[in-house]
């Protein structure tokens, strides 16, 4: 069965920077959507202003989850993804049988699988569906979404993807979305440093940064992360969008997923330990274009914290 509006009740659980207008696209979408976070203050935020739409905020996951016929969850890594749907009074507790999880957080692979395992032993169904395109993505609603599981359900999913997403693809079995973020992540980390390195070398080069960015955009040296990053990189704001502290715990997935089958990854690595290096420099909560900060340090240049 297809998971329509008409026919469908959500529950939402993780209400951050992406979780929380995910859900407001489900309610304009039609969705019956009944939301929790940790932070009961998200929870109210979300639904400020939207009484009319028909949603409803939850205290507990048993609350969010016991109606639904799907359960999506949104929250930062594989420690709280575990916790969410498989620990004592989590979303496989309370779910019907015959439901669904679509795990939209970017996780390990094994851990999708792990899920997957777990939900199959009581009747529910699992879909691992990491996204790319950050806050404004999510926003605009035209995320790429990459998913792991079954055809059959990716197919009765559609729907509800597509109130998300613009790109969505069916990437294989459970833990195939996972492993296609995990590249996505590499793809973008080296994308960002690049951007940073010559940011700092234009600015200390005495160039108009602002021309030098456009022209550089509109060749072979653009870039969705030079699009989407070049007016706070030029404002110099780095305020999230993506923590530096999730594009470290990406980056450890990736080098470890690569290092399992025996990919090199040599770029990745390097990235891993500059993101590091911000972590520990204080820049976890910073937006990941503040690799910006790192080469400004790396080049010699005080910063404020
Ligand atoms: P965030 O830190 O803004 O939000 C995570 C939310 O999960 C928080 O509101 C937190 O309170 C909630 N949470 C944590 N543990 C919970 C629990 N046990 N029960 C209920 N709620 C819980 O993170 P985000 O930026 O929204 O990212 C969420 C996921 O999406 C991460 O896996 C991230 O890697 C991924 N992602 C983020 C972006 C981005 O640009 N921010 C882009 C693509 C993918």
């Amino acid at each position: 069965m297809s998971h329509t509006a008409g026919n469908t009740k959500i529950g939402f659980i993780g209400l951050g920077i992406m979780g929380a207008p995910m859900v407001r696209n489900l309610l304009t979408a039609g969705y019956d959507v009944t939301a929790f976070d940790l932070d009961p203050g998200r929870v109210e935020a979300v639904f400020k202003d939207r009484a009319e739409d028909g949603g409803k905020g939850a205290s507990s996951i048993a609350e969010a989850v016991r109606d639904a016929d799907v359960v999506i969850t949104m929250v930062p890594a594989s420690p709280q993804v575990e916790k969410v749907i498989l620990h004592e009074g989590g979303v496989l507790e309370h779910i019907r049988t015959g439901g669904l999880i679509i795990d939209m957080s970017s996780i390990t692979p094994q851990t999708s699988v792990d899920v997957a395992k777990a939900a199959a032993a009581k009747g529910v169904e699992v879909l691992d569906a990491p996204v790319s395109g950050g806050e404004a993505g999510a926003v605009e609603g035209v995320l790429s979404i990459m998913a792991g599981g079954e055809q059959e359900t990716f197919d009765a999913a559609a729907p509800i993807l597509e109130a998300l997403g613009k790109t969505i693809v069916l990437c294989g079995p459970h833990g195939s979305g996972q492993t296609v973020k995990a590249a996505n992540q590499l793809i973008v980390a080296v994308n960002i440093q690049a951007v940073a390195e010559a940011v700092v070398f234009l600015e200390k080069s005495g160039v108009d940064l602002e021309a030098a960015l456009d022209v550089l955009n509109g060749g072979l040296a653009g870039s969705t992360v030079l699009t989407r990053k070049k007016e706070s990189i030029l404002a110099g704001d780095f305020r999230p969008g993506f923590k530096i502290d999730l594009h470290h715990k990406d980056m450890g997935i990736v080098t470890d997923a690569a290092r399992n089958v025996g990919a090199v990854v040599p770029a990745g690595a390097l990235l891993a330990q500059l993101v590091t290096a911000l972590r520990q420099q204080g820049d976890g909560g910073l937006d990941h274009s503040a690799l910006v900060r790192g080469v400004k340090r790396l080049s010699g240049e005080k910063l404020e914290d």
